[in-house]
């Protein structure tokens, strides 16, 4: 980003300004493209249109692109029939894309479900279009309609009148009913894949003059999970943390609180060779450097998900980038573990990710998980104790002292291959559970979507929050779809749902700007500690660069409890 923009050119976020107005920008839905144009063509244009995919793939989008398609009268008002390529000057165009035409209507099924919203509907089917082509109803998140309302919509599905067409947008495809399903030609966006993304960003950075590492971009992409909506926007936050200087993996890491993959991954393997105090000095080296202990946690889980994979299908893709040195020493140490270790590793560590959630200090809470593992490491493996005791033998104390497990039956625990990607939330996670930010902070971290965590971090300045229901000033940088998404995502989640309401004024400072105030605040005091004082004053100079709470390993030796029980 140059320091200096050019004047009178205010600054337009980058999700807005390079939102695809027509299918060329429409990246990696080559498909729906390519049969859009044949049915074009040949002038046979179904009636209509089921898009379903991920949340994130631009379903709504491409709704509106198809509308402009079926309307555009071209640049010269010419135009007499629907075209693959829309103008996007002429007035259709642009009344579509600015939601105000009057024959092409958009309705959220999630909020408008009765049979009542559809009737509207209906009685306008009747109509002949004001002033467009074609009358376009969008309907979004269609399987949320009722029955009743399906069954209306399916009369009109039926004999549809030939100047109406329908668009229809789906996460979940297997809800609607086949009866409406076969009336429709079926388009299954798909996620773009990250190096594809990766690869758009950067010829986008080049247009913005944006200087960003390689490295920083892969980052991105990978962490929009195949959005290129969700990676202009963190690209966009990307930039602005990167102060005009050139935006490198580092900062989006940091950004993204991430810890460094490959640290993690030091922190992983000294574990499993019982190594405490070593992995314990680089949690608090990640830690000064400003990583989240839960997102540490996280970054642990999803690291012994990658190892076990790897272990299953050798040529495994995922955290750590194929062909990376990283990607090769994460191999060389799966070659070592066994998949009952890694499993066990997988157990403690999501038990863990709760005790860190939870915690009033979740650094402590992390150290604790840490010691645990390591602890764990050093422990036959479950399977094998289980055997000896089925087959009466000896079953060994391990070392330190601990209980032998008792012989009770230990869980299964996932298959290497059979392993969620995700860490899910055990026994769902109940509304209720949920008593302040922090927790669907943790939510996000569970269920891996970390472009929503960031938002509530830096965006969220909280009025109101209750079970069911949340209230909040969003701060002037948050992107526009900010409630929609956490009202979306707090469903999928809590499987109930939220009232998530927006409020124009008041609201507590961000957990960000929260969280530096408490660090300030912690320097402040520890510099009037009488000791550092002294220190401060011997040698001037001196400053404080860091603040730290450990626990010596010397007092986590004993351990006070088995870890099978869970
Ligand atoms: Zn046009």
């Amino acid at each position: 980003m140059a320091k200096t923009p050019a004047p009178a050119q205010p600054y337009r976020v980058l999700a807005r300004k390079y939102r695809p107005t027509d299918f060329t920008g429409l990246i990696g839905q080559e498909a729906l493209v390519r049969t859009l144009s044949s049915a074009f063509a040949t002038g046979r244009i179904a009636h209509a249109f089921m898009l379903t995919g991920v949340r994130v793939v631009g379903k709504t989008t491409t709704a509106r692109i198809i509308a402009r398609a079926l309307n555009c009268i071209g640049a010269d008002g010419k135009g007499a029939a629907p075209t693959i390529q829309p103008c996007g000057v002429c007035e259709p165009c642009t009344s579509i894309s600015e939601s105000r035409n009057v024959d092409v209507q958009e309705m959220d099924a999630a909020s408008r479900t009765g049979i009542d919203d559809i009737r509207e509907i209906i009685e306008g089917v009747r109509y002949a279009p004001i002033a467009a082509r074609y009358k376009v109803y969008i309907i979004d998140e269609v399987h949320m309609l009722s029955k009743q309302a399906f069954n209306g919509l399916l009369k009109t599905l039926e004999e549809p009148p030939p100047h109406v067409k329908f668009v229809f947008a789906t996460t979940e495809i297997r809800k609607v009913p086949v009866t409406v399903l076969s009336r429709c030609q079926r388009f299954d966006l798909r996620r773009i894949d990250s190096a594809e993304l990766a690869a758009y960003l950067a010829v986008l950075a080049d247009k913005e003059n944006v200087k960003i590492e390689e490295g920083a971009l892969a980052l991105i992409a990978r962490a929009a999970e195949g959005s290129a909506r969700d990676s202009l926007s963190l690209l966009d936050q990307a930039i602005a943390h990167g102060e005009g200087e050139t935006i490198t993996a580092d900062t989006v890491r940091l950004m993204l609180g991430l810890a460094d993959r490959g640290r993690v991954l030091d922190i992983f393997e000294k574990l499993m060779g019982g190594n405490l105090a070593e992995a314990l000095g680089d949690l608090g080296g990640l830690y000064d450097a400003g990583a989240d202990p839960l997102a540490v946690v996280q970054d642990l889980l999803e690291t012994t998900h990658f190892l076990t994979r790897v272990k299953v299908a050798p040529a495994a893709q995922g955290f750590f980038d194929g062909g990376s040195g990283e990607a090769k020493r994460a191999a060389d140490l799966a070659a070592k573990l066994s998949v009952a270790s890694l499993t066990r590793a997988w157990q403690i560590l999501l038990k863990g990710l709760f005790e860190v959630r939870d915690a009033t200090r979740p650094i402590s809470a992390c150290e604790m998980v840490l010691i645990r593992l390591a602890h764990a490491a050093e422990l036959p493996p479950t399977d094998k104790l289980v055997k000896d005791f089925l087959d009466g033998g000896a079953v060994p104390a391990p070392r330190g002292g601990a209980a032998a497990p008792s012989g009770r039956p230990v869980p299964s625990g996932p298959s290497g291959a059979a392993m969620p990607a995700r860490a899910p939330m055990p026994e769902g996670a109940p509304s209720a559970s949920i008593r302040n930010l922090e927790d669907i902070i943790a939510l996000a971290a569970a269920n891996n979507a970390p472009i929503l965590r960031v938002a509530l971090e830096n965006y969220i300045h909280l009025v109101h929050l209750e079970p069911g229901r949340i209230e909040f000033r969003p701060h002037a940088r948050a992107p526009r779809t900010l409630a929609g998404d956490l009202q979306q995502k707090l469903r999928d989640w809590t499987g109930e749902r939220w009232a998530v309401s927006i409020a124009s004024t008041g609201g507590a400072p961000t957990l960000a700007e929260q969280k530096q105030s408490a660090k300030t605040a912690r320097f402040e005091a520890v510099a009037q500690d009488p000791l550092v004082r002294a220190v401060l004053d011997r040698f001037p100079g001196a400053e404080i660069v860091a603040v730290r709470d450990t626990i010596a390993p010397d007092v986590a030796a004993p351990m006070p409890e088995s870890d099978s029980e869970s």
